[in-house]
Parts: C-alpha cells; sequence; structure tokens
C-alpha cells in the first residue's frame, strides 16, 4: 500500500482488532489514487496468518496469495473498460463465496471496477451482500460510485481514497525519479500514479501534440494538418486533453492571468489565445467534446469525430 493509505488501513484495522469488520467494504475515490492496489493489499493482509497491521510476506498464506493461488482469495475485473461485468461471472463468485474456506479463515472477494456490474450482475451481487456467508469479506472497488444501484451502496461501508496531499505525491514522484514533477501532477489531476505514467513517456510527447495541433488550428492552420497529428493518437486521450486544454482557456478568460491552471505549461499562449476567442463557441466546443467522450465506448468514427471538433474549434477564433 502506498503510504499516503495509512489512514484507511489503520481505520479497517481498528475494526478488525474489535470484531466489528463489516461482510462488504466499497472503496471509492478517483482513479490514479490506489485504491485497488490498497484493496489487493488488505485481502492479502486479511488472509495472512501473522495478524500483523500489514501482511507479513512469510507465511504460507503470504506465499500462496504471491504466487497467484491462494484458494480462498477471488478477484474479479471487467475485461475492458468498455464491458459489463457479466452475471454468470458474479454467480460463480457467489458459489464459490458460501463454500468454507480451504485455510480456515476468511475468504475475500474483490470487484474492481464496480460501476461497470450491469443491472442482472448487480442483482445477483445484491443478494449476497444482503444474506452475507459467515467470514467471507467483499470489496467493490469503484471510480463512480454514483453508477452503483443505490441497494449496493447502502449495504457496503464506504471507505474513501481522496488524492493524496500535494507534497505527498511530489515527494512519491521524486523517490521514482520523475523531472518535472509538479507540471505532471498537475496534468495527471493530483495523481501521483498516473503521472508517473506519463511522465518522460509517449503519452507526454502525445499531450504535447493535441495542444499543438489545437494551438495553430485556433491560427488558422488547415484543419487537414492537424487531423495529421492527432488521428493516430488514441482517442479517449485526445478528448481528455483536450477538454482540460478548453477548461483551462475558460478560466484563464473569467479568472485572469494567475488562474489555476492544467496544462500549466501553456499559460502563455492561454493568455494570448484568451483575448481573440469567441466564449460562445468555445462551449459549444466544449460540449460537444464531453458529449464525445460519453460515447467513445461506441465504434465511432474518429476522422469524422476529429473534423467535426475541430471544425467547431476554428470557429471560437
Ligand atoms: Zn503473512
Amino acid at each position: 500500500m502506498y503510504h499516503w493509505q495509512l489512514q484507511q488501513r489503520d481505520y479497517l484495522n481498528a475494526m478488525l482488532s474489535v470484531d466489528k469488520f463489516p461482510h462488504a467494504l466499497l472503496f471509492t475515490g478517483p482513479d490514479g489514487t490506489g485504491k485497488k492496489e490498497f484493496a489487493i493489499d488488505y485481502a492479502k493482509k486479511l488472509l495472512c496468518s501473522s495478524g500483523a497491521d500489514e501482511a507479513c510476506g512469510q507465511c504460507h498464506s503470504c506465499d500462496v496469495f504471491l504466487a497467484h493461488t491462494h484458494p480462498d482469495y477471488l478477484n474479479i475485473a471487467p475485461a475492458d473498460e468498455n464491458k459489463a461485468i457479466a452475471v454468470d461471472v458474479i454467480r460463480e463468485l457467489i458459489v464459490k463465496l458460501t463454500k468454507t474456506s480451504q485455510f480456515g479463515g476468511k475468504t475475500v472477494a474483490i470487484v474492481e471496477n464496480a460501476e461497470q456490474l450491469n443491472r442482472n450482475s448487480a442483482n445477483a451481487l445484491l443478494k449476497t451482500l444482503e444474506e452475507p456467508t459467515a467470514d467471507t469479506i467483499l470489496i467493490l472497488v469503484c471510480s463512480f460510485p454514483h453508477r452503483l444501484l443505490p441497494t449496493i451502496r447502502s449495504r457496503c461501508l464506504q471507505l474513501a481514497f481522496p488524492i493524496p496531499e500535494k507534497q505527498t505525491a511530489l515527494s512519491y514522484m521524486q523517490q521514482h525519479g520523475v523531472d518535472d514533477a509538479e507540471l505532471y501532477l498537475q496534468l495527471s489531476h493530483g495523481s501521483p500514479l498516473k503521472a508517473c505514467q506519463m511522465a518522460g513517456t509517449e503519452l507526454a510527447e502525445q499531450r504535447k501534440s493535441v495542444l499543438k495541433s489545437l494551438i495553430k488550428t485556433s491560427r488558422g492552420q488547415a484543419i487537414s494538418a492537424a487531423m495529421k497529428e492527432i488521428e493516430k493518437i488514441p482517442l479517449k486521450a485526445t478528448l481528455d486533453w483536450s477538454i482540460d486544454f478548453c477548461d483551462d482557456l475558460i478560466r484563464v478568460i473569467s479568472q485572469g492571468e494567475q488562474a489555476v491552471l492544467t496544462h500549466v505549461d501553456v499559460r502563455e499562449v492561454l493568455c494570448k489565445m484568451a483575448g481573440c476567442c469567441q466564449v460562445q463557441a468555445l462551449y459549444h466546443f466544449r460540449d460537444l467534446l464531453i458529449e464525445r467522450k460519453k460515447q467513445s465506448n461506441i465504434a465511432l468514427n474518429t476522422q469524422l469525430l476529429l473534423e467535426d471538433l475541430l471544425i467547431l474549434w476554428k470557429q471560437a477564433f
């Protein structure tokens, strides 16, 4: 677990020590705070025979856990971010949870990206939550808890995993040898894990390409030139960076040059753009970005979509 998660660890340990540990937990918080990693580490701790604050890493249970063969640990995750967790998978999980644990202790199951439960799988899971088996612990991990059935939310003890404090995040990144830590942390909305994934990689270059294309198009460059630059970049990333860029521009327009920005490295350019921008058109562009982002799990014609967006963007200048 990460050192910004000690509070959550101690809170759970305290309940465990007085035998008041809940049957179902819901870990929530934005992407990139490490809540999934915490869930896995804590499952290991719940199964560990040492009774220490964290898994000992030395007992038989910890050994088999590390080898991914622990018979009393189950982990379910959707195949990808666009796929629902199927009802069959949940039914199989329930059957396993009703069996006695092989090591004679607890059985722990994690459901990752629980917001991807569909109505059927959520209802199947609900039954288990209503009638839990003794010594089973279910941990749901979820970045968008409002997408869960309210009845599921209400039957779990919710534990929040917020973005760590800036200094904590920066020191983690510095320990991992990230240059320009502050910039990457800002670009990742405060998530040190996302920031480390981005720093010095192709992603960082792709962001620059998207920004450069938007800036040049706003100055009159042909849309076809921008298309060439950005059509090879994953659509979701292009949309996310464009939304942030648009928000930055809106902030500069409304709050002035000192506004808090995401793309902090292009502040000067944004300030110049703010002076010659049609705000109404900018909001239209933003609306379309958000709409396309919601549809990005549907197979769309990326080229047409980008062209439409760039036409709207160009109209704002
Ligand atoms: Zn152990």
